[in-house]
C-alpha cells in the first residue's frame, strides 16, 4: 500500500437522495434551461430572505455578471479584501476597472471598516476616485459588519457587492433587531453571491448564484448570463416579429447552470441547516480540544479567527494561526501526518498578476501576517471526532519540535 489518503480541509457529502435527484434528472425532458433552474433560485430566496436569485456556473461568473449589473467598466475602481480567492478582485478586471484593496482586520480576518473609512476619507481629501463598487468577503463564512459597511455605502456613495461564497446558512443579527437573518438577503448590499463549488458549505459540482432584492439588477444579471438575449417583448427595441423572436440587446455570455447542478443543488440545500450544524458543532470541538491541549503556558495556543457578537457563521473554514517560522513545518508536519491542512488565502496582491499592476503584499501587513500564521484544518460534514483530537495533537507537536 502507499502513503494513506489525505482527509482534506474540505470536502463535499453527497447522499442518496442526492443522486436520485440527479439520475432523475438525467431521464427527464431538460439537462438544461428546464423547471429545476427555476425552482432551485426560488428556494434559495425563501430560504435565505432575498427577492431575486440568479444561477450561474460558478461564483466566479456571478461576480463577473454582479459587476456588469452595477455597471462597472473601465475607469471606474472596485475594492475588495486582499485575503480571498483572487476572483473577488478579477471580476472587476474583466470589466476593464481598476483593482484596489483594503487590509483586513487581525481579529475577524475580513476587510477592515476603519481602515476603509479612512481609506475612503484620504481619497476624497486627495481627488483621487472612490470606489464604484465594494466587495466585502465573508470570510471562513463570517460576515462583515455589513451594517456598518453599509452606512459608508451611502456617504460615499458605493455599491456593496458581498462575496458570499463561504457563507450560504450563515447568520446575523444587526443592531436594532432581535431576529437574525440570512447572510445574502441583501439587506445591507445590492447584490450577494454564493459558491456552491465541492468545498463550499453545499454543492452543484461547480456553480453559484447571485441573490438581489432589485428587480432591475435581476433582469439585467439574467439577460446577461445568456448571451445578452432577451424573449420580453417589454425589453425589445422596436415590436416583436412573432413568437419565435428573440433581441440579443447587448453582449453577454454563456454563463448557466445546468438542470443536473440545480437538481443536485435543490437537494443539497434541503440539507443545508443540517450541514452547518454540524460543522459548528465540529468548530466548537476544535477550539475545546485545542484549550485543552494547550493549557500548558510554556506552549503557546495559536490563534483563531474571533467572531464578533452578530454573527453566526457557517464556519466554510476553521484556521488557526502559528508563529511564522513554524509554518512550514506545522503545515508538513500534519500533511505527513494525513491532514491535508491548506493555505487561505495568498494575499491576492501577492499575486505575480497583480503585482505587475503596481501592488506590493507590504501594503496590506495584516493580510501578509496572516498568510505567514495561517493554516486551515480539516472541517467538514462527516469529519470524526477522533480525527479532530489526532489533528490538534499533531499540530501540539509540530508546534513543540525546535
Ligand atoms: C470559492 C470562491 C470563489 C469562487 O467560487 P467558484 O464558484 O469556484 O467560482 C470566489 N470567492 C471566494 C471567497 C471563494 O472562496
Amino acid at each position: 500500500m502507499g502513503t494513506p489518503s489525505l482527509i482534506p480541509y474540505g470536502r463535499q457529502s453527497i447522499s442518496q437522495e442526492d443522486v436520485e435527484s440527479v439520475v432523475r434528472t438525467l431521464e427527464s425532458d431538460f439537462l438544461t434551461q428546464g423547471p429545476l433552474v427555476p425552482a432551485f433560485e426560488e428556494a434559495v430566496c425563501s430560504k435565505i430572505g432575498s427577492k431575486y436569485g440568479v444561477a450561474v456556473n460558478s461564483a466566479t461568473s456571478a461576480l463577473h455578471l454582479a459587476c456588469l449589473a452595477l455597471g462597472v467598466g473601465p475607469g471606474d475602481v472596485v475594492w475588495t479584501s486582499p485575503n480571498s480567492f483572487v476572483a473577488s478582485a478579477n471580476c472587476a478586471r474583466y470589466c476593464g476597472a481598476s483593482v484596489d484593496f483594503v487590509d483586513i482586520d487581525p481579529e475577524t480576518l475580513c476587510l477592515s471598516i476603519e481602515k476603509l473609512e479612512r481609506k475612503l476619507e484620504d481619497c476624497r481629501k486627495s481627488g483621487k476616485s472612490l470606489p464604484k463598487v465594494v466587495i466585502p468577503v465573508h470570510f471562513g463564512g463570517q460576515s462583515c459588519d455589513m451594517h456598518a459597511l453599509h452606512r459608508l455605502g451611502k456617504l460615499f456613495k458605493f455599491s456593496i457587492l458581498e462575496d458570499s461564497s463561504h457563507a450560504i446558512g450563515a447568520k446575523v443579527v444587526w443592531p436594532g433587531e432581535s431576529s437574525p437573518r440570512f447572510v445574502g438577503d441583501c439587506h445591507y448590499s445590492d447584490i450577494s453571491v454564493f459558491s456552491f463549488h465541492p468545498v463550499k458549505i453545499i454543492t452543484t459540482g461547480e456553480g453559484g448564484m447571485a441573490t438581489t432584492n432589485d428587480p432591475k439588477l435581476a433582469s439585467r444579471m439574467r439577460r446577461l448570463r445568456s448571451h445578452g438575449v432577451t424573449r420580453d417583448r417589454d425589453e425589445m427595441i422596436g415590436e416583436s416579429e412573432g413568437d419565435w423572436y428573440y433581441q440579443m440587446l447587448e453582449l453577454g455570455l454563456n454563463y448557466r447552470l445546468t438542470e443536473i447542478q440545480a437538481a443536485l443543488g435543490l437537494s443539497q440545500l434541503g440539507r443545508l441547516d443540517e450541514f452547518v450544524r454540524e460543522r459548528q458543532s465540529l468548530a466548537r470541538q476544535y477550539i475545546e480540544t485545542l484549550h485543552t491541549t494547550f493549557s500548558n503556558p510554556d506552549t503557546p495556543a495559536p490563534g483563531l479567527q474571533t467572531e464578533p457578537s452578530f454573527s453566526m457563521g457557517a464556519r466554510h473554514l476553521f484556521v488557526v494561526r502559528v508563529p511564522p517560522e513554524k509554518k512550514g513545518q506545522c503545515f508538513d508536519g500534519l500533511r505527513s501526518a494525513g491532514f491535508g491542512v491548506n493555505v487561505h488565502y495568498i494575499p491576492i496582491p501577492y499575486q505575480p498578476y497583480y503585482r505587475k499592476l503596481g501592488f506590493q503584499p507590504t501594503h496590506f501587513p495584516e493580510a501578509l501576517r496572516y498568510y505567514r500564521e495561517g493554516l486551515s484544518l480539516p472541517l467538514f460534514p462527516g469529519l470524526s471526532r477522533d480525527h479532530i483530537e489526532l489533528c490538534v495533537s499533531a499540530l501540539a507537536k509540530c508546534l513543540s519540535d525546535p
